[in-house]
Parts: structure tokens; C-alpha cells; sequence
């Protein structure tokens, strides 16, 4: 594609950096950067899911403490990929759930509850931003980008890409002012990984990072039509609440995970909200039966890390209507924890059919907590071709599926009128291959998004 100063993407070690349109941008603006590796939303993006789970958010100490912290939740989105603007290892640790960890362990150790003001709180929101970005990834690339990849989609500068249209779609030009303590970051990596990285170093990724966001807002969306030639099926589908891993449906999936970490810091492990959001969601139909395809895989996410070794055959499996477990390949995706499981069929699922998915309480936590009652969901499969008149009959229509916890009446109304109006402006995708450990987990130290 041509891009401006026609610069190009480089790799490093075993991973990608920056969507070429991005280091062109950067190269534009005599910016040396590097970034997220393709396959990721971009820091726009990260930070309008942000904004749209924070105000989707209940009433409630932590909705007020982050009301009056846009800035400092604006910069938390976008600093797991300020460390690949700094070149630093720190940008990896800090997409997954063992510096979400850290940083709640930091916050404790450091602070009375309940973290409601001053320092205390300003580190809950930077957390929060953190945390959003790193579950918006676990969305968005499982599903969506996978998706995207599936229907022939060049994925290789999503990332870029979808910054480049929000800008136009959605008037989207944040670019706030740095205002994260960095020393607090600092001593969250040496406390939590025991590893040095200092706040000057943090400050120049961030600053770094703010430079592009800007170079994009400024240069590269008024190049986005060579993103949306890209990818097709992408530009369309994002902002569309029914797609699996778009923005609108990774936005409860972040609230949820938010709250699930509030509770956390006030010292509450139960895992009796810990599953967040699911694809399919309980009761959809239409579900696809193509094996191969990611639209067909049960997926769901979680709002506490969780045991990988807990997460096997006997703890998470489907049932079809009699009751006979239907053989599926078991992953999960995180670094040392889980914060999502995907369960994939062998074999089509049976047309017309219905299935239940369950998690035991055999599934145990990062505290050592289990699920306090099993977690169950069910679907419906689609018709088979040419049976789609009685199918639907009997199927009594219904939606594909959503995050579960859309379902809450909390105020999630701010988001839904704008997704609305995204839709009018977007009119009908991408797949980072997910590098799968020997054990079937996906995660460190193969990949970032
Ligand atoms: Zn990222």
C-alpha cells in the first residue's frame, strides 16, 4: 500500500513493531518509534473503549474517581504500548494480567484503602487504562482480527488502520497531556518482576507514544482509505455491536473486568462475577458450525487470572442435548495467568442443534479461588442450507451473540446512541495468527497485541 514517506514496518526478534503506516507517520514527524505489533488495536482505539466502559460504569466509588481522572485513564490505555515506543521489555509486561497483579499488589502495599483519593486513586485509574487495553486486546484479536483474517482481510496494519478511521468516524482526536506518575510505575515493575525500568524511560515511551497518536490524527487518517482497501470486512464490522471482539462488544467485556479489579483491590476474591463476557453469549442462535472458523469457537473472558492448569477437558467443556461431551481443543491466552479460555470444536458442530459449555469450579484463580458454582451457557447452532425457513421457526430468531454482561442495566446507554451513529458512517476485517505454546496456551513470550 502507499503510504506516506513510504516507510515500512520492521520486525524485531520474533515479533512485529509498528503498522508501516505508523513508523510513517512517525518517520514523518522525525519520530523514532516503534510500537504495537500488528495484529493490536491502536492507542486511539484503546483509549475510546476506555472512555465508553468508564461511562458505562454504575454509580459508585470508582465511577466517581474516575470521572474526575480522564487523563490519567487516557494515558493508562496506551502504556503497555508506550514500552514498544521505548524499546523497552516493560510495554510486554504490561499487557497482561501479572502487571494488572503487580500493580493492584503495588497499590495495597503503598496506600490505605479505600483508594478513593489523591495519590491512591490517580494510580487506580492509570491501572484501569492499563487493564482496558490489555483485555481489548484479548478481545479484539481473537476475535475480530482472526475473523478479518478468515474473510481475506490484510491484517498486517489494523492497528494503524483503525486509529487512522476513528479519527473520521467518530471525530476522535485524543491526544492528552503525560501525566502518569512514572516513578509509581517503575516501582510497580520492580516490585512485581523484579525488573529495573526507570520513570525517565517510561516517560520518553509515553511521550513517544504521544507523538504518534498526534502524527496520526495530524497525517496519516487523511490517508485512512488505503486502511479501509485493506481491509474490507474490518472497517465495516468494529464499531458494529452484533461482531464478536468490535468495540461496541469489548466495552462491557472492559467494564466488567474494571470492576472485577475495584473489587479485587478492596481485597474481594470471589470469582462469582469473574467470567465477563463470552462468544457466544447464553442463548444465542445462529451460531456457525465450521470447526475452522473463529466464529464457531466457544470464547470467553475473565476478570481474574486465572490458573492455566486448572483450565482443562474436565473443567471447561460443551454438551451437546443428550448430554454427550463433544470433543474440543482446550486453550487459554495470558502470560503466567489466563484471562481467557476458547474452546474449539474437532469437528463441525451439528446443524440446528443445541449445546451447553460449562466451567467447573475446578477452574481456580491467581488468589486460589474457584468459581463458587459452575458457569453454563447455551447455544443454538444454525440451519442447515436450505432449511433456514423452519429453522428459524423453531430457532425463534435471536441475535448472534454478545458480551454477557450487556445485559446489565448500568448505564451502558451513553455508548449505544454513539455506536448507533458509528454505524450510519461505517458501512460492512484481520487475524494475527495467535502463537500457541506447546501446552496449548497463547501468550508470552511468542506475542503481544
Ligand atoms: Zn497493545
Amino acid at each position: 500500500m502507499t503510504l506516506p514517506c513510504n516507510v515500512r514496518g520492521l520486525g524485531r526478534g520474533g515479533g512485529r513493531l509498528l503498522g508501516s503506516g505508523t513508523l510513517a507517520v512517525a518517520a514523518a514527524c522525525a519520530v523514532t518509534l516503534t510500537s504495537s505489533p500488528a495484529g493490536a488495536t491502536g492507542m486511539q482505539g484503546h483509549m475510546y473503549v476506555t472512555e465508553m466502559a468508564v461511562r458505562s460504569l454504575p454509580p459508585g466509588e470508582l465511577r466517581t474517581l474516575l470521572d474526575s481522572r480522564r487523563d490519567l485513564w487516557l494515558d493508562g490505555s496506551f502504556l503497555p504500548d508506550s514500552g514498544y515506543a521505548a524499546n523497552d521489555a516493560y510495554g510486554e509486561m504490561a499487557h497482561w494480567e501479572q502487571f494488572v497483579e503487580a500493580y493492584i499488589n503495588w497499590i495495597r502495599s503503598s496506600f490505605s484503602p479505600p483508594f478513593t483519593s489523591g495519590a491512591a486513586a490517580d494510580h487506580v485509574a492509570v491501572l484501569m487504562g492499563a487493564a482496558s487495553h490489555g483485555m481489548l486486546d484479548q478481545t479484539f484479536d481473537t476475535l475480530l482480527v482472526d475473523r478479518a483474517a478468515e474473510l481475506g482481510d490484510d491484517t498486517s496494519e489494523l492497528d494503524t488502520g483503525i486509529d487512522a478511521w476513528i479519527v473520521n468516524d467518530l471525530g476522535r482526536k485524543e491526544n492528552p497531556p503525560i501525566v502518569v506518575d512514572t516513578q509509581g510505575i517503575s516501582q510497580v515493575f520492580a516490585t512485581g518482576f523484579g525488573y529495573d525500568v526507570s520513570p525517565d524511560t517510561i516517560m520518553s515511551g509515553l511521550n513517544t507514544a504521544k507523538q504518534a497518536i498526534g502524527a496520526v490524527i495530524t497525517l496519516l487518517a487523511k490517508n485512512d482509505q488505503v486502511f479501509r482497501d485493506a481491509s474490507p470486512w474490518a472497517v465495516t464490522h468494529y464499531l458494529d455491536a452484533g461482531t464478536p471482539g468490535s468495540y461496541p462488544y469489548s466495552v462491557p467485556v472492559v467494564a466488567g473486568y474494571m470492576e472485577n479489579i475495584w473489587r479485587r483491590l478492596q481485597g474481594d476474591h470471589a470469582m462469582n462475577r469473574a467470567i465477563i463476557g463470552t462468544w457466544p453469549n447464553d442463548g444465542a442462535a445462529d451460531v456457525p458450525v465450521d470447526h475452522a472458523s473463529v466464529s464457531s469457537f466457544v470464547t470467553l473472558f475473565s476478570g481474574h487470572g486465572l490458573v492455566p492448569g486448572s483450565v482443562t477437558s474436565d473443567s471447561a467443556f460443551v454438551q451437546d442435548a443428550e448430554g454427550n461431551r463433544v470433543p474440543c481443543e482446550v486453550r487459554t491466552r495470558g502470560d503466567d495467568w489466563a484471562g481467557m479460555i476458547q474452546l474449539r470444536p474437532q469437528a463441525d458442530w451439528a446443524y440446528h442443534a443445541t449445546y451447553r459449555v460449562t466451567l467447573t469450579s475446578g477452574i481456580a484463580s491467581l488468589y486460589g479461588e474457584h468459581l463458587a458454582s459452575p458457569f453454563t451457557l447455551q447455544f443454538t447452532t444454525a440451519c442447515a442450507p436450505g432449511d433456514e425457513a423452519s429453522c428459524a421457526t423453531a430457532q425463534g430468531g435471536g441475535e448472534g451473540g454478545c458480551a454477557i454482561s450487556q445485559a446489565r442495566g448500568s448505564g451502558a446507554g451513553g455508548w449505544w446512541p454513539v455506536a448507533a451513529a458509528a454505524a450510519v458512517w461505517v458501512a460492512a476485517r484481520r487475524r494475527r495468527e495467535g502463537a500457541q505454546n506447546a501446552d496449548g496456551r497463547e501468550g508470552r513470550p511468542s506475542k503481544r497485541a
